[in-house]
C-alpha cells in the first residue's frame, strides 16, 4: 500500500536521523516508540525514549543547522512527516503577534539548546526577519489600542451617503459609512481599519456602536421628515454576525433609538455566505425577525451565485462598483450588470448599483432598469447634518 506523502514507517532498530546529519524534517510519533541519544567520549548516551504523540527532531525546522541527536526506532514505529517549508508557510500567513511570540520562543529554546550543545550560543535565527516581525506586531499591538481607545474617547463618526431612485432622482435611503476622526491624523477611512477590527474580533465592538448610532441617527432623520422616510443602510461584517449575542444587541439598539426597524437595512458581504450557507441562511432568517431589511453589498467579487440567492432571505443586491466603472468599456462587465438586473427582478429583489461617477454610467443603468444607484455623481459620504439637509433641497 503507497503511503501518503507525510506519512512513513521505521523498522525496529533503524534510525529515523542520526547526529551531525542536515535536516529539515521534525516528525510526529504516531505509533511505535523512538530513542533519543548522543555520542559522548565515544560512547551512547540515551537522553529519552518517545511514545505516540511526540514530536521528534523539532529543532530542524527552527534553523538548517545538523541534527543535535540521533533518533532510533526500538520497534516498527509509523511517524507523520513536518517539513521545514511547511512550518515556514504556515509562519508567514500567522498574525504577527503570535509570529513574533513563537520566533521568541524558538530563539530562546534554540539558544539554551545551543549552551547545552556546548554552542556559542549565537542565535541562528535572521534577525531581519525577526526585526520585521516584531515591527509589524508592535504596530498591530499599538492599532489594536488605538481602536480600543478610539472606541472609549468616541472618535469614530458615521457619514451618510444618499442612495437615489434613478428614475426620479429622489434620495431612497443612506448608506452608514464608518470613519475614524483621528487626533492627529485627521479623517481615517475604514479600509484603514476596518479588516484589522475584523480580524482581532474588535469589530464585535466597533460593529455594535455602529448599530446603536446608526439607529439613533436613522431616528432623528425619521423625526424631521414629513415625507416618506428614507431608509438608512448599516454595514455589518460577517464576523460581527456570527457573535452569539448579535440578534439580541441589534435588537436592544433598534429599540433603544426608537427607530421603525422597517427604515434600516444590514448590507452583508458574499463572505458571510461562503463557508456554511446554511448556517448563514438561518442566521439571516433571525435577523429579518427583527423587521429589518437585507441587502447583499458588493455583489460579484466574491462567489456566489445568482442560482442559490433564493435561499437567502435578502431584499437588495448591491452591484459592486467594479462592475459599473468597467461596463461601458467592457462587453462582459456590461453582461454582467444585464444578467444580475434580469436575474435580480426575476427574484423580486431591488438592485443598488454602487459607484456611479458620471452621467453615461447613469443613464446606461437607468435604461437597464436598475432601480437605485449611489456614487460620487450625487454626493460623497457626508457628515450626518450635511447629507441629511439634502432631502430638503
Ligand atoms: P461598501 O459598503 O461597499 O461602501 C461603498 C464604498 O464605496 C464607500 O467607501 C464609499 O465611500 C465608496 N464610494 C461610493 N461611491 C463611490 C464612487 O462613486 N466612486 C468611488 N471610487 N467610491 C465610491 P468607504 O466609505 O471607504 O468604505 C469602504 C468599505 O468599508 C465599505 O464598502 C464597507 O465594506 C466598509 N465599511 C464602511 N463602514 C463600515 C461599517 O460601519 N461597518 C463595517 N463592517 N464595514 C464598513
Ligand atoms: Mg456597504
Ligand atoms: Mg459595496
Amino acid at each position: 500500500m503507497k503511503q501518503a506523502d507525510h506519512a512513513r514507517r521505521i523498522e525496529a532498530h533503524a534510525e529515523l536521523f542520526r547526529e551531525g546529519e542536515a535536516g529539515e524534517t521534525a516528525y510526529i510519533i504516531e505509533s511505535g516508540r523512538v530513542e533519543i541519544s548522543l555520542l559522548r567520549d565515544g560512547g551512547k548516551v540515551v537522553i529519552a525514549e518517545l511514545g505516540p504523540g511526540s514530536l521528534v527532531g523539532e529543532m530542524a525546522l527552527i534553523d538548517a543547522g545538523t541534527r543535535l541527536a540521533t533518533a532510533t526506532a526500538l520497534e516498527e514505529t509509523h511517524v507523520a512527516t513536518i517539513h521545514r517549508d511547511q512550518l515556514e508557510t504556515a509562519l508567514g500567513n500567522a498574525d504577527p503577534v503570535i509570529k513574533l511570540f513563537l520566533r521568541v520562543l524558538l530563539e530562546r529554546f534554540q539558544e539554551a539548546s545551543s549552551r547545552l550543545h556546548g554552542g556559542g550560543g549565537a542565535p541562528r535565527t535572521t534577525r531581519a526577519t525577526y526585526h520585521e516581525d516584531l515591527d509589524r506586531a508592535v504596530e498591530d499591538l499599538r492599532l489594536r489600542d488605538e481602536l480600543r481607545d478610539a472606541l472609549a474617547r468616541r472618535e469614530f463618526v458615521l457619514y451618510y451617503q444618499p442612495i437615489l431612485e434613478l428614475v426620479s432622482g429622489r434620495i431612497a435611503g443612506y448608506e452608514a459609512l464608518i470613519r475614524w476622526q483621528h487626533p492627529e491624523r485627521g479623517l481615517v477611512g475604514p479600509f484603514e481599519f476596518i479588516g484589522f477590527a475584523e480580524k482581532t474580533g474588535l469589530i464585535e465592538e466597533i460593529g455594535a456602536w455602529v448599530l446603536e448610532e446608526g439607529s439613533a441617527a436613522a431616528a432623528r432623520l425619521a423625526a424631521s421628515c414629513d415625507a416618506e422616510v428614507p431608509f438608512v443602510t448599516l454595514n455589518v461584517s460577517a464576523r460581527q454576525l456570527e457573535a452569539e449575542d448579535f440578534i439580541d444587541r441589534a435588537g436592544a439598539s433598534l429599540d433603544a433609538s426608537g427607530v421603525d426597524p422597517g427604515t434600516i437595512k444590514f448590507e452583508v458581504t458574499e463572505s458571510l455566505l461562503l463557508g456554511d450557507p446554511e448556517r448563514a441562511a438561518s442566521q439571516l432568517a433571525q435577523v429579518k425577525m427583527l423587521g429589518v431589511r437585507l441587502a447583499l453589498d458588493d455583489f460579484g467579487t466574491g462567489y456566489s451565485s445568482l442560482s442559490y440567492l433564493h435561499r437567502f432571505p435578502f431584499d437588495t443586491l448591491k452591484i459592486d462598483r467594479s462592475f459599473v466603472t468597467t461596463m461601458l468599456r467592457s462587453s462582459d462587465s456590461m453582461e454582467i450588470v444585464r444578467c444580475v438586473l434580469g436575474m435580480a427582478q426575476g427574484l423580486m429583489l431591488d438592485v443598488v448599483a454602487e459607484g456611479i461617477e458620471n452621467e453615461d454610467e447613469l443613464s446606461l443603468l437607468a435604461d437597464l432598469g436598475c432601480d437605485y444607484g449611489q456614487g460620487y455623481h450625487f454626493a460623497l459620504p457626508l457628515p450626518e447634518a450635511e447629507a441629511f439637509a439634502l432631502l430638503k433641497s
